[in-house]
């Protein structure tokens, strides 16, 4: 006999081990209760993720539970808030325990790494797709802005580039990649770690921070425009993870940092005069970072080699 959604939502996602004191009610009422602590706020990220887009039907599903919340707390931390509450729309072709024991394993386990409670959803037949609303918290007044980018600032990348756009390539057969190499670009495409201790580091000092999940170009670009700025990247200073540079001219050369998806990527505009803090701040928090880039007043974004040529 299939679960009840009510069986199915007990046995996998009630129990989780992250308790907040935050929390007043959890799973298991009509709505979820929570308190912001004084002088706090709350920021919100809708993301949602459907069959023969984000993911296909065959994909590790703890794959797929991973990547969407890692890709929600990206953009979180873009904000500088700290994640502190999930919900889940979840719909459902089939109960298949199996697929769902993998699908709130890979989710949960992240959660828990961060501290973020899931306390609520909703479960409903249909074609997969998976909705995440991920609630962050931080000081009042302290967000960082997605229009914030000013001529003069530097732009820094936190994490090397290419990798999951690698996997796309070898996922396609695009290109043949060694075995471990094949391995550890597709940990980055389905298991990326989302860069949230990049929060409390860009609070009070960054001017504006930019995912990069539709790649660095495109994502950049749209930040740049945002703020009425524009850019000129240096490509030859762009951090490159080891596969990307060992297979650089097969996979399409700069091609693949420039344009490849990188769900859990961030790139930060950062006053040029508080470099020194920012790198400080940085090596703090565990990140790397380097720059690549500076923010100018002329629209649009330029990509160019270190003789100047543009590409
Ligand atoms: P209702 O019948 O009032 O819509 P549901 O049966 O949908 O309630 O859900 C019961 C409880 O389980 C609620 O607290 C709801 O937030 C939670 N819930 C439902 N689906 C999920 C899910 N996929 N993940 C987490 N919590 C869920
Ligand atoms: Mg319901």
């Amino acid at each position: 006999m299939p679960l009840s959604e009510f069986e199915l939502i007990a046995r996998y996602f009630r129990d989780q081990p992250v308790e907040r004191e935050d929390v007043v009610q959890g799973i298991g009422d009509d709505c979820a209760e929570v308190t912001i602590a004084d002088g706090h706020e709350m920021l919100v990220d809708v993301s949602c993720f459907a069959e023969g887009g984000h993911f296909q039907a065959g994909d590790d599903p703890a794959g797929i539970g991973h990547r969407a919340l890692a890709y929600a707390l990206t953009r979180l931390a873009a904000c500088g808030a700290e994640p502190a509450w999930l919900t889940l729309a979840l719909t459902l072709p089939r109960v298949d325990e199996q697929w769902l024991r993998d699908f709130s394993g890979g989710l949960l386990r992240l959660a828990q790494r961060h501290r973020v409670a899931l306390v609520g959803g909703d479960t409903t037949r249909g074609p997969l797709t998976v909705g995440l609303q991920l609630h962050g918290l931080l000081p009042m007044g302290s967000a960082v802005p997605a229009n914030g980018a000013r001529p003069g600032d530097l732009l820094y990348i936190i994490r090397p580039l290419g990798a999951a756009g690698l996997a796309v390539l070898s996922l396609a057969g695009e290109l043949q990649l060694p075995i471990q190499q094949r391995q550890d670009v597709l940990e980055w495409l389905y298991h990326p770690e989302p860069p949230v201790a990049a929060a409390a580091a860009l609070r009070g000092l960054a001017h504006g921070a930019c995912p990069l999940a539709d790649g660095l170009a495109q994502s950049l670009a749209g930040f740049l425009d945002n703020a009425g700025v524009g850019a000129t990247v240096q490509v030859q200073r762009l951090p490159l993870s080891p596969a990307v540079e060992a297979s650089f001219d097969q996979a399409g050369g700069w091609n693949l940092p420039l344009h490849g998806q990188d769900p859990c990527g961030l790139c930060i505009a950062v006053p040029a005069e508080r470099q020194a803090e920012w790198e400080q701040r940085l090596a703090a928090h565990g990140l790397m970072g380097r720059w690549v880039g500076i923010v100018e007043p002329r629209p649009g974004l330029r990509c160019v080699l270190d003789d100047g040529t543009e590409i």
